[in-house]
């Protein structure tokens, strides 16, 4: 039979559109400034597929990385667990090798790790960069953590206080911090918040992490019980480059913070220079008697929260994501500038404290 010009013309039109729909792979993102000198990389380095007790195949994790704008992951199977070993062989490595060309082709920086899982207590323990997963497969846990720092990985503690007996930090947590194995601790685990977690990271200056940890398809955030959670838990790391090497530095060096809900948790040099970055103060447009107007630019894709410092009532004033707020204030006729000084409650530099911040409105 012949093929009409019709039928022809069809098959390259499908063809062209089939094309442009590989090469029009495009994503929304929620966007945080470079500060300090350092590239502001999402990361998320904790979750699970059906090579341990996850319900996806390990390519799915990429794609899902891709629509969430990360640029970093690590797929950390647990390394004991395997509730699908009759249909999927126990093979540790495998779920990186499967993923590593697909995370070339979307540009995410995938660190091979994966999660010590014994008995609470000690918890569960992530190890990144670590270069054979196999190798961790031994019977002590102290063994496991040991053979996993000398292959250079990262150690982070998961999810403390997941179990009510492992709330606490106990003797063998500080055998693995005095031994210099243990670097970092997840603040935030899917939709949990750690305070106990946030402040041992503040004293004892480990890194702070703020993971997914998820085990089902990311199909929208209706995945997490809260309302409140509109995206997974991501660690931003402040790297030099957006290399796995610089990565990596950078988590030793503690430079993080972690966006959880409307909030960012993290140190208070690096909050408050998401903050300056972010929030763009103009000159007064306009002024009538001891008032003047000005608009508040907010660049970062989340609202700040901003409360009045040492007023006697709550005074709130909300700059919401990528929004211009106007500003009316009070001035005094001989002033250059005016200085109004609030707490972002949003931003946490410690368990129940926001971040101070100084709005500076030049007059002249
Ligand atoms: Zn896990």
């Amino acid at each position: 039979m012949k093929t009409s010009l019709k039928t022809v013309l069809l098959i390259v039109l499908a063809n062209l559109l089939l094309s442009l729909a590989a090469w029009g792979d495009s994503r929304r993102e929620v966007k945080f400034p470079d500060v300090l000198d350092y590239k502001t990389l999402k990361c998320d380095f904790h979750m699970h597929t059906v090579f341990s007790d996850g319900l996806v195949w390990p390519t799915v994790r990429v794609d899902e990385a891709w629509r969430d704008g990360l640029d970093a992951i690590s797929i950390t199977d647990h390394i004991e667990y395997h509730p699908h070993k009759a249909d999927v062989p126990t093979n540790h490595n495998r779920p990186y090798e499967l993923v590593a060309t697909k995370a070339k082709e979307k540009n995410i920086l995938l660190i091979k790790g994966a999660e010590i899982t014994r008995d609470t207590p000690p918890g569960h323990f992530n190890a990144i960069f670590v270069t054979d997963i196999a190798a961790l497969d031994v019977e002590d846990f102290n063994d496991a953590v040991r053979i996993a720092c000398e292959q250079g990985g990262f150690v982070f503690w998961n999810h403390p206080g997941w179990k009510p007996e492992a709330a606490g930090w106990l003797d063998i947590h500080t055998k693995l911090y005095e031994n210099k194995w243990l670097k970092g601790i997840e603040v935030v685990n899917g939709d949990t918040y750690y305070p106990e977690a946030h402040q041992w990271c503040l004293e004892k200056n480990l890194t702070m992490l703020g993971n997914s940890d998820i085990h089902d398809p990311i199909t929208g955030y209706e995945i997490y019980e809260d309302p409140e959670l509109t995206h997974r838990p991501v660690t931003l790391v402040f790297a030099k480059e957006k290399t796995a090497e610089a990565l990596k530095e950078a988590l030793l060096d503690g430079r993080t913070a972690v966006w959880h809900k409307n909030q960012l948790i993290g140190r208070e040099k690096y909050l408050d220079a998401i903050f300056k970055a972010s929030v763009k103060i103009a000159k007064p447009h306009h002024s009538q008697k001891d008032a003047i107007w000005v608009e508040i630019k907010n660049n970062l894709g989340i609202d700040i929260q901003m409360e009045k410092a040492g007023a006697k009532r709550a005074e709130k004033l909300t700059l919401p994501a990528n929004s211009t707020t106007l500003l009316r204030t009070k001035v005094d006729s001989k002033a250059e500038q005016v200085k109004l000084s609030y707490v972002v409650k949003n931003f946490l530099i410690a368990p129940d404290k926001g971040l101070p911040v100084e709005v500076i409105v030049p007059i002249q």
